[in-house]
C-alpha cells in the first residue's frame, strides 16, 4: 500500500524535520493506518526500532526531566509534562490537529512512587555477557539445581539475553565505580587495586594523565555507582576471601552451595555465575538450592501497599523461634511457595512440648550406655527403627529439603518414640515391683536415652533451641558439637518388625476402645491373640491393654475380632 514511500521524507509539523519513512517488521498493515510513527525514547517499542534501523535518536529531554529545545519552541526550564501541553495547543492552533480522542493506553511508572517513566539518553559501563551464553549454558550443566526444575528458568534466561550487562547507575547510594577520565585525551583511568576510591571526591591517584600527560586537574572522578547486582555478584569470591588465596577459593568454591529464592534467578544466581566465570573460569558453586516465595495465609504475596505483610516478631514472641522454624522447615517442599499457617504452628509448639516431656521423663533415669548392657529385643528394634529413619532423614538432607526430614524426625519422635516404645517400656523403666531383672531395666534406660539423644541431633536443625536447651540440662556441654550417630552398621538387628507390629497392634486396640467408648487405660474385656512373631511384645502389650490373656497363634481364631495384625476376642 505505502511502497511508494519507501525511502521518501516526511516533514514533521511544527519543527519541519525531515524523517526518513523506512519499512519495519514490527508494523502491523492491518493495524490503523498501516502506518507508525517512531521517536526517538517514545517508548521501548521506539528505541528497539531505532536501534535495529540504525537511526540517530534526538536527545531533548535531560535526566531532571527538562526538555531543551535549540529552537525555541519549547521555552526554557519546560518539564516534559509542560511541553506536551505547548505542543499539543500550537498544532491545534495552527491547523495540524485533525481529531482529538480520549483513549487509554499503558504508560511504564516507577514501581515505587508510581511517576511515569521517561527514557532518557546516558552513558553507561557494560559488561560483555553475549559473547559467553553458550559458554555459561555448558558451565551450569555441571552445577546441581534442587529442585532441578527450576534450572529451566536460568537456562530460559541466558537464552533470551540480547544485550550486554549495564553495571552502571546514576543514583546516590551504592559503590563507587573507581574510575577516573581524561577529558583532554579521553581515556578512561583504572587506579590500583587495593583502597577504596571515592572518585566524584578523592583526588586522582595521578599527578598528570599516564596517556597523555595532561595535569590532574583534567582528570574526571566518575560520579556514578556500581549496579547493585554487580557488587553481590561478587558474594562467592568475597566470602571464600579470593584476593587473598586464589588456590584456596577456587578450592572452597568447587563445595559451595547457593541458597536462594527463585524470583533472583535472573539477577542475583545469574550475575554471580557470570561475575565468577569471568573472573575464574569456574563455576561459582557447586549446588544451588532454590526456595519458594513465604505467601499469606491465602496463598497471596505479601505487600506493604496490600497491608497484608505479617510481622514475625510477634509470631515469635507468641509461639516461640522453634515453632515458627518448624513451621518454615515444613510448610512445603523445597522449590515451591509456603503459606504462612497458624496450625503448623500449633504442631510447632505442641511438637516442642512433647519434645520436653520426653526429656523431663527419661531425665529421672540413669544412662548406662547400650554398649555396657544386653540389650531386650524391643530395645534392638527400637535402634533398628532408629536406624532406618535416620538413613531416610539423612537421604531427604542431601536434596537440600527440610519438609522431609521435618516430617520423618516427627513422626519417629512423637509417634513411634513417644506413643509407643515408650510407652510401652516405661514399666520396666520404672520396674517398680521389681519383675524385671537389673539389666533388663538398664536396656530399657540406655536405649531411651541413646534414641533420646540421636533425635534430638536430628530435630536441632530445625528446632534448636529446644534441643540444645535439653542437650545442656540432660547431658551437659552443647549440641552443637554433636555428630549424628546413626545410621549405624551394628544396629541391623532385623527384628525392626517388632516395633512395627507394636504400633499396629496399640493403634488397633486404642481405636477399638474409643470406638467402644473406653478410657485407654481401660482392660481390654477379651483375649488378645498376637502373632506368634510377637512373642517378645506379650509383656508390653499385657501392661498397656490389660487382656484378660495373651495367646500367640499362627492363625487367627474365627471367631476373633480380626484387628489386622492382632485379634481381639471380646467377651459380650
Ligand atoms: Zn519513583
Ligand atoms: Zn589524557
Amino acid at each position: 500500500r505505502y511502497q511508494s514511500l519507501n525511502g521518501k521524507k516526511a516533514v514533521v509539523p511544527l519543527y519541519n524535520h525531515k524523517v526518513p519513512i523506512l519499512p519495519h517488521s514490527s508494523v502491523d498493515p492491518e493495524f490503523g493506518t498501516g502506518l507508525m510513527m517512531v521517536c526517538s525514547y517514545g517508548d521501548w517499542q521506539d528505541v528497539r526500532i531505532f536501534r535495529e534501523l540504525g537511526l540517530s535518536p534526538r536527545v531533548i529531554v535531560d535526566r531532571t526531566g527538562i526538555v531543551h529545545d535549540p529552537t525555541g519552541i519549547i521555552p526554557p526550564n519546560t518539564s516534559v509534562n509542560q511541553a506536551r501541553e505547548i505542543i499539543a495547543r500550537r498544532l491545534e492552533n495552527e491547523g495540524y490537529l485533525v481529531k482529538k480522542v480520549k483513549l487509554t493506553r499503558t504508560v511504564p511508572k516507577c514501581w515505587r512512587c508510581k511517576t511515569p517513566v521517561e527514557i532518557i539518553e546516558e552513558e553507561e559501563y557494560f559488561v560483555k555477557q553475549l559473547e559467553f551464553k553458550n559458554e555459561l549454558l555448558k558451565l551450569i550443566e555441571n552445577i546441581e539445581f534442587y529442585p532441578d526444575f527450576h534450572k529451566e528458568r536460568l537456562v530460559n534466561w541466558i537464552n533470551s539475553i540480547t544485550m550486554d550487562w549495564p553495571i552502571s547507575r546514576s543514583r546516590y547510594y551504592g559503590t563507587e565505580i573507581p574510575v577516573w577520565k581524561c577529558s583532554v585525551c579521553g581515556e578512561i583511568l583504572l587506579p590500583e587495586p587495593g583502597k577504596y576510591y571515592q572518585p566524584w571526591k578523592d583526588e586522582p591517584p595521578w599527578s598528570k594523565c599516564p596517556r597523555c600527560g595532561a595535569s590532574s586537574q583534567h582528570l574526571v572522578g566518575e560520579k556514578k555507582v556500581f549496579d547493585t547486582w554487580f557488587d553481590s555478584s561478587v558474594s562467592p569470591l568475597y566470602i571464600t576471601k579470593y584476593l587473598y588465596n586464589k588456590e584456596k577459593a577456587l578450592k572452597l568454591l568447587r563445595s559451595t552451595l547457593r541458597p536462594q529464592g527463585y524470583d533472583i534467578i535472573r539477577t542475583w544466581l545469574y550475575f554471580t555465575l557470570l561475575h565468577v566465570y569471568l573472573v575464574t573460569g569456574q563455576p561459582a558453586f557447586r549446588w544451588v538450592r532454590i526456595s519458594g516465595m513465604g505467601l499469606d495465609e491465602k496463598g497471596e504475596a505479601m505487600h506493604k501497599s496490600k497491608g497484608n505483610i505479617i510481622d514475625p516478631e510477634p509470631i515469635i514472641s507468641e509461639y516461640g523461634a522453634d515453632p515458627v522454624r518448624y513451621w518454615s522447615a515444613v510448610a512445603a517442599k523445597v522449590g515451591y511457595d509456603y503459606k504462612f499457617n497458624k496450625n503448623l504452628l500449633k504442631t510447632g509448639q505442641l511438637f516442642a512440648t512433647k519434645i520436653w516431656n520426653i526429656g523431663r521423663f527419661i531425665s529421672m533415669f540413669p544412662d548406662p550406655g547400650i554398649e555396657n548392657v544386653v540389650l531386650e529385643d524391643i530395645d534392638k528394634a527400637m535402634l533398628e527403627t532408629l536406624n532406618n529413619y535416620a538413613r531416610r532423614y539423612r537421604t531427604a538432607f542431601m536434596k537440600f529439603d527440610t519438609q522431609e526430614p521435618t516430617l520423618l524426625i516427627y513422626e519417629f519422635t512423637w509417634d513411634l518414640f513417644a506413643s509407643n516404645y515408650l510407652e510401652a517400656v516405661k514399666f520396666r523403666a520404672y520396674n517398680t515391683d521389681g519383675a524385671w531383672s537389673k539389666n533388663q531395666q538398664e536396656s530399657a534406660w540406655a536405649t531411651l536415652h541413646y534414641v533420646f539423644r540421636e533425635a534430638l541431633k536430628m530435630i536441632h536443625p530445625i528446632m534448636p533451641f529446644i534441643t540444645d536447651y535439653l542437650w545442656r540440662k540432660l547431658y551437659g556441654g552443647t549440641i552443637l558439637t554433636q555428630k549424628l550417630d546413626v545410621p549405624k552398621a551394628e544396629f541391623e538387628f532385623t527384628k525392626d518388625y517388632l516395633m512395627d507390629d507394636l504400633v499396629h497392634i496399640n493403634s488397633e486396640i486404642w481405636k477399638l476402645k474409643k470406638e467402644r467408648g473406653m478410657k485407654l487405660s481401660d482392660p481390654l474385656p477379651g483375649i488378645l491373640y498376637i502373632s506368634q512373631r510377637d512373642e517378645a511384645l506379650v509383656p508390653y502389650l499385657k501392661l498397656l491393654h490389660k487382656p484378660s490373656r495373651i495367646e500367640l497363634v499362627s492363625v487367627m481364631p474365627e471367631e476373633a475380632v480380626i484387628l489386622g495384625k492382632s485379634a481381639v476376642v471380646l467377651k459380650e
